[in-house]
């Protein structure tokens, strides 16, 4: 069986672990390989790496810093078709979604191409007769990134190109169910010449990532995963004075008004419920429809979509079906689970995706799309993320209502309101309770240059990830004030220092 290794200064290096952890072929369910769980030792020796790495790297020019990304992109672009069919192999999701991915994480090398720009400072003269004062944005120094299985290729994008173009070096821990992008991304990296110790990848479970969040000298994490283990990672990475932003789980809503365009709301929410499985943090997986004509008249339309849906292995492309599988058979279970749960708890099953089946794929991890109606805020299937095909239609009252629900829940990623009316759409954006709204616009995930990040208990930690949150993530500030002779008094001052 294939073995992955480590990434470190530039190199595969084989681990000594004797702990194994299998990936594998989600439409075949066979194993594709064997990912070595780095010991302590092994996590320490690339975080030594990049602690080397980090104070010539850190004096280098930003544009010169910025050159090496401008050259990892261009050198991906060539990939891309090899990266994407990687992410689809250990993922499932259909290529195009793996491409649209992979885009997605190249504006963030974009983005970061232009950083020098953003951590210029700012300068202030003559804040005092004579005084000038100024700001410098300088790195932090080891920065780790733990990354989910969803989008193996775009959120280490959200954190890695932003650390080391602000002159920061990096360790990446990615999820260990889909671990071949990673190596593919830090080979391409190695190959626009970043100099060793820059980016390193180590493979792993919580022995790992306990390393990352204790070693002293890693002075900030970037975490996105699920909310139990991102609120932990928040607080031990806290507790041991590290900066942290950990990013957690969601349940995110399109809210439907009477007005909106009917075919605009179906087509939008197949896409946001159903793409990519479901496994999408920014995925809808609650339809509020405000009033019951408008939630009959969405069942019926959905029903007959679903129908029309085509599911299959994601590497197919003539023609490429809307979804592929989960990712392993324990999330295929969990999923199933939560949809025996949505009945037990009295939702009404209208479309169930249980015991769907690939004609040739009968061993791989597929779940039909899944649809409830009149699911409540009291129900688990609600309450909880259950990250697959499986869409909750919530019945309310009027938009005052759907307001109450969306900021009742506890998690607060995305959300999207749907309608022709623009006093609605502002209330909805002014008092909504969610980090990231869509006004007609199902999954909106801010652009590279903007900030991404929810709010309560999808979100640990004052900043977002990329953009200039992220910026500010991976810099720290130092203000220095300065005079030079021709503004120095020429007698003691006891009291404090004020503009004279
Ligand atoms: P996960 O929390 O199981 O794993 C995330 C990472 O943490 C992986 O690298 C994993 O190896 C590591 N990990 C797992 N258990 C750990 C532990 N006990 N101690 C330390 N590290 C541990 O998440 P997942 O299943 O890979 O990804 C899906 C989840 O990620 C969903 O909840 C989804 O909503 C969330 N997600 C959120 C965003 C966002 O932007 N908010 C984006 C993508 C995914």
């Amino acid at each position: 069986m294939q073995r992955l290794d480590n990434f470190i200064n530039n190199r595969r290096v084989a681990s000594q672990s004797t702990q194994f952890s299998p990936v594998f072929n989600p439409v075949s369910g066979e194993q594709r390989l064997e990912l070595a769980m780095s010991t302590a030792d092994e996590t320490r020796q690339a975080i030594a790496a990049a602690a080397a790495a980090f104070p010539e790297w850190s004096k280098k020019p930003p544009l010169t810093r910025a050159r090496y990304l401008f050259k990892f992109k261009e050198l991906l672009e060539t990939r891309r078709d090899e990266l994407a069919e990687l992410i689809t192999l250990e993922h499932g999701k259909v290529l195009s979604d793996a491409q649209g991915e992979i885009t997605r994480g190249l504006e963030v090398v974009e983005f970061a191409c232009g950083i020098p720009h953003l951590q210029k400072g700012e300068y202030s003269l003559n804040v005092g007769r004579g005084v000038d004062a100024n700001s410098l944005m300088q790195p932090l120094g080891v920065c780790a990134g733990i990354s989910p299985f969803n989008f193996p290729v775009m959120v280490p994008m959200w954190m890695f190109p932003v650390a080391i173009a602000c002159g920061n070096t990096f360790v990446l821990k990615p999820s260990e169910k889909d671990p071949s992008a990673s190596m593919l991304m830090a080979e391409l990296l190695a190959e626009a010449g970043l100099p060793e110790g820059v980016f390193n990848v180590v493979h792993g479970n919580k022995e790992a990532v306990d390393v990352l969040l204790t070693d002293e000298r890693v002075q900030a994490v970037s975490f996105v995963g699920s909310t139990p283990i991102a609120e932990s990672i928040y607080a031990k990475a806290s507790a041991h004075g590290k900066r942290c932003q950990a990013l957690g789980g969601a349940k995110n809503h399109m809210v439907i008004m009477p007005d909106a365009d009917p075919d605009q709301v179906v087509n939008s929410l197949m896409g946001a419920a159903y793409g990519s499985a479901g496994e999408r943090c920014m995925a809808t997986s609650v339809a509020v429809c405000v009033g019951d004509e408008v939630a009959d008249h969405l069942i019926a339309r959905l029903k007959e979509a679903i129908d029309e849906m085509q599911i299959g292995p994601g590497t197919d492309t003539d023609p490429e079906p809307h979804m592929g599988p989960l990712v392993t058979r324990e999330h295929r279970q969990k999923v199933i689970d939560y949809i025996g749960l949505g009945v037990e708890e009295g939702a009404e099953l209208v479309v169930d995706g249980r015991s769907f089946t690939v004609t040739g794929h009968e061993n791989g991890y597929f779940v039909g799309p899944t649809l409830f109606d009149r699911v409540t805020a009291d129900m688990r299937i609600y309450k909880e993320e259950i990250f697959g095909p499986v869409l909750a239609v919530v019945r309310a009252d009027n938009f005052d209502d759907a307001l109450r629900l969306v900021n009742g829940h506890e998690y607060a990623n995305g959300t999207s309101i749907f309608t022709r009316d623009g006093d609605t759409a502002r209330q909805f954006e002014e008092h909504v309770q969610v980090g990231m709204v869509g006004i007609n616009v199902p999954i909106p995930v801010p652009m590279a240059f903007h900030c991404f990040g929810g709010w309560k208990r999808s979100l640990f930690g004052p900043l977002h990830m990329y953009g200039p949150d992220g910026v500010r993530f991976f810099t720290r500030m130092k203000s220095v004030t300065r005079r030079w002779p021709s503004g120095i008094h020429s007698t003691a001052d006891f009291s404090m220092p004020t503009m004279k």
